[in-house]
């Protein structure tokens, strides 16, 4: 079976490209330069690569780019869209890759009689940003819907990129009758593909690095395989549909360090967050759904020391 990845040199997307090969299918992969050695060829190493892995180049902002890509797949996963934190360009910098480039690619499935199902890496920043209070008694589940104006007053310019791409990808696979389903990760970490961090790993790698301390949040901790995973599972799955959050673990930066240091006593890691009492309360995320798909989290515990070793194995640290 063919099936294609957008984006695939991305963090998130390179484990999926590695798991998809692993299970034998063809992969159509879109990146942005197929000559750039550093992105691509850890892609060209894994197993099954030589045979079954076939790049593309393609861009988000160029429309039609992905048609020759699509042409013949049965799942599209896309995965492509900027994740950037400091911004100076909101709109052309996250809105406009994010929004259009997901309405370019839904554009090039629609009639493309082999597309069974799209699978879009939405983000949990579309389900609870919202000003919603959250408290140890509350759980975020995929009912929740994020706020666009919410977060453009308080400049989440990531947020109302991820934002107004979900909701303009469900606009239009409705009008087109596309069998599509978003997955909202969390903050994801995990063992690197490549010797190069992507924006949600630099906290965990300043932090044991000892460079820099955090404001005591809790953050939404998911391991890169487990959404690699959720990715194909929400393919094979028939039944799979709607959207599904993907969050293991809601944790304060101060307890993760406290694992870090049970793991790794040798470890230059902050004695505690910038802030000793916790910021924010925790609160839950609901697994149910993604539960159902078949998808069990990796424990936190786990996905640390494996982030902490590949880490550690690349001179990162
Ligand atoms: P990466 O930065 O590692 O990957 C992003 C990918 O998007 C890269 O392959 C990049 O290509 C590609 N891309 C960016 N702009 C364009 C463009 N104009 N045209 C074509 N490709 C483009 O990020 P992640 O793996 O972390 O993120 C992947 C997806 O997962 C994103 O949609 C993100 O929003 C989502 N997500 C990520 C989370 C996280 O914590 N990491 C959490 C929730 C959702 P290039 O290499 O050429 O720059």
């Amino acid at each position: 079976k063919v099936v294609c990845v957008t984006g695939a040199s991305g963090f998130i997307a390179s484990w999926l490209v590695k798991l998809l090969l692993q299970r034998g299918y063809i992969v159509k992969a879109t990146v942005r330069d197929p000559n750039d050695q550093k992105k691509t060829e850890h892609l060209r190493s894994f197993d099954g690569a030589k045979e079954r892995l076939h790049l593309f180049k393609a861009d988000l902002l160029e429309e039609g780019s992905f048609d020759p890509v699509i042409d013949g797949c049965e799942c599209v996963f896309h995965t492509a869209s900027p994740v950037l934190l400091s911004v100076t360009d909101p709109q052309a910098e996250l809105i406009d890759p994010a929004l259009k480039g997901t309405l370019n690619v839904l554009k090039s499935c629609a009639n493309v009689p082999s597309v069974k199902r799209v699978v879009i890496t939405s983000s949990i920043v579309t389900v609870l940003c919202n000003g919603k209070p959250l408290s140890p008694d509350v759980t975020v589940d995929e009912t929740w819907f994020s706020d666009s104006a919410f977060c453009e007053r308080s400049k989440l310019w990531y947020a109302v990129s991820k934002i107004l791409a979900e909701e303009a990808a469900w606009k239009f696979a409705k009008e087109n009758v596309i069998d599509m389903v978003t997955l909202h990760p969390g903050l994801v970490i995990g063992p690197l593909l490549r010797p190069t961090v992507n924006t949600s790993m630099e906290p965990l790698l300043n932090l044991v690095n000892g460079t820099e301390t955090f404001p005591n949040v809790a953050r939404r901790w998911v391991d890169v395989r487990d959404v690699a995973n959720a990715h194909i599972l929400a393919y094979e799955n028939p039944s799979a549909s709607g959207r599904y959050c993907i969050v293991g673990r809601v944790l304060h930066c101060s307890e993760v360090v406290k694992i870090l240091q049970d793991i790794f006593p040798a470890l230059k890691v902050p004695k505690k967050c910038a802030d000793d009492e916790p910021l924010a309360k925790t609160y839950r995320v609901s697994k149910e759904r993604v539960n159902i798909l078949g998808l069990n989290f990796t424990p936190l515990e786990i996905s640390l020391k494996d982030t902490v070793e590949s880490l550690k194995e690349t001179n990162l640290i």
